[in-house]
């Protein structure tokens, strides 16, 4: 078996892994990028819209400009990866065995490890969709895929559901393309994705959105000939009476992206509740030497916020590699970070004590749409630490702060600190909110 050794392997050569590696080896040290797909760049090379950029370069690109930008630096810095190369287990002391039809399987012992996998979207299975396995069922993804990167269509008439980005954008996509969408079908209240595309992508096309709905029957043997949708309670249990048939020969499924974590939880690094591993202020897991970016970490609705994370994993691997590797010292004082009211998740889960006077990017998202509110971290005591006004907050947007914990009243006694998000109709809203 083939053996090669680097400073940091960085698995997935997506946004997060290309510029955690241009990070790392313009600091002196050797990156070794490791991607199972054909090419480098990620999930970014099928979204063909524009949009990305916006922080990072100041201009609006599409998914592949703004990818290319950071292949051409890697091409350009000589940092070596590997395509078609499958990461299929890693050690818990670190070691990385990876499969490739050039080499077979290959092993890999870096000193640190990046985990840069992205995510992957949930299917059919994992909404226990009962029926048929006619043809024409894709996750929208999928589908983004064939029409953007292989040139085929999957169908001609479409029902999708869920009203995710990825759906709302391949909806407008596919009326491009000459195609009928004839609903977005929505189980919750509201749009799950960014307003933005509930705008561009289906009230600029007339793309009827049926929200409070869900898809109860896909009818067809061989091919989808059409589906049942039917209205759901608050419990999300269908209604009886107000099943419609919309005929369509296929159906997008836009249901929740799931982030990429198998290889980490087989490594021992334990996963929180948003799927992504668990990570300290320095995006290091449970596993020492071993940080986490991009969307294996947390699903994230902007590339620059997945670049921006990518480049703080690179700088805490060169920091490791220069001051902890092989010496043990891994910080063991923490205080744990919990989800309180309306709070799905938050990263980072824990914060080194030692770190409690510097400045920390706390991220999060909400659980339901609110307006008038009030996001307040609390000690173990019930002492506000930090408290912030903010016009509303939804789902569909990742709430990024900035904050010293130690400067607002924090201090290594603290224990943890718990995350709400609080109705508050009274206070002053913020200017800048
Ligand atoms: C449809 C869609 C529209 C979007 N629109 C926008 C937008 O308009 N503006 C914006 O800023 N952002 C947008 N985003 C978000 C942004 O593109 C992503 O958040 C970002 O690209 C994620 O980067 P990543 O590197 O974490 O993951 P990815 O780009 O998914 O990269 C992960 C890589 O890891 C590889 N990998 C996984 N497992 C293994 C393994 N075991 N071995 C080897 N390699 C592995 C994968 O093949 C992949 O290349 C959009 C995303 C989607 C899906």
């Amino acid at each position: 078996m083939k053996e090669y050794k680097t400073d940091v392997a960085i698995i997935g050569g997506g946004s997060a892994g290309l510029a955690a590696a241009i990070i790392i080896k313009k600091s002196g040290l050797d990156a070794l990028i490791l991607e199972r797909d054909r090419e480098l760049g990620g999930i970014t090379l099928q979204c063909i819209h524009n949009g990305f950029g916006i922080h990072e370069f100041k201009e609006e690109l599409t998914g592949p400009e703004f990818v290319q930008r950071f292949i051409n630096e890697v091409k350009h810095l000589e940092i070596p990866y590997k395509l078609d190369t499958m990461v299929i287990k890693i050690e818990k002391n670190k070691t990385i065995y990876a499969v490739n039809n050039k080499e077979g399987l290959i092993k890999v012992i870096p000193k640190a490890i990046i985990l840069a996998m992205g995510c992957r979207e949930r299917t059919r299975g994992n909404i226990n969709m009962p029926g048929f396995r006619p043809a024409g069922i894709y996750t929208a993804g999928q589908a983004q895929r064939f029409v953007n990167v292989e040139g085929y269509l999957p169908g001609n008439t479409y029902v999708i559901l869920g009203s995710g980005d990825i759906g709302m954008i391949m909806a407008r996509r596919l009326i491009w393309e000459g195609c009928k969408v004839k609903a977005v079908v929505e189980i919750q209240p509201t749009v799950s994705g960014l307003l933005r595309n509930e705008v561009q992508c289906l009230e600029d096309y007339d793309i009827p959105l049926i929200t409070s709905y869900t898809v109860t029957k896909i009818h067809g043997r061989h091919r989808v000939k059409g589906v049942t949708i039917s209205k759901v309670d608050r419990q999300f249990d269908r209604i009886i009476g107000t099943d419609r048939f919309i005929e369509c020969d296929t159906l997008l499924l836009s249901v929740g992206l799931i982030p990429e974590n198998e290889l980490s939880h087989n490594a021992g690094a334990e996963l929180s509740s948003n799927g992504g591993p668990i990570i300290d202020n320095n995006l290091e897991t449970e596993i020492e030497g071993m940080f986490a970016c991009g969307n294996v970490l947390q699903v994230h609705d902007l590339v620059d916020l997945v670049v921006a994370e990518a480049k703080r994993a690179g700088i805490n691997a060169i920091e490791y590699i220069k001051n902890r590797y092989g010496k043990n010292l891994k910080k063991k004082d923490k205080i744990k970070c919990l989800t309180g009211e309306n709070v799905n998740y938050i990263k980072p889960d824990l914060i080194n004590k030692s770190d409690i006077s510097k400045e920390i990017i706390f991220s999060f998202r909400v659980q339901r749409p609110e307006r008038r509110i009030l996001i307040q971290f609390k000690d173990e005591n019930n002492n506000i630490v930090f408290k912030r006004k903010k016009r509303y907050v939804i789902p569909s947007e990742m709430i990024e702060l900035n904050i010293n914990l130690g400067e607002s009243g924090a201090s290594d006694e603290t224990k943890t600190i718990k995350v709400e998000v609080i109705p508050q109709p009274e206070v002053l809203i913020d200017n800048n909110d």
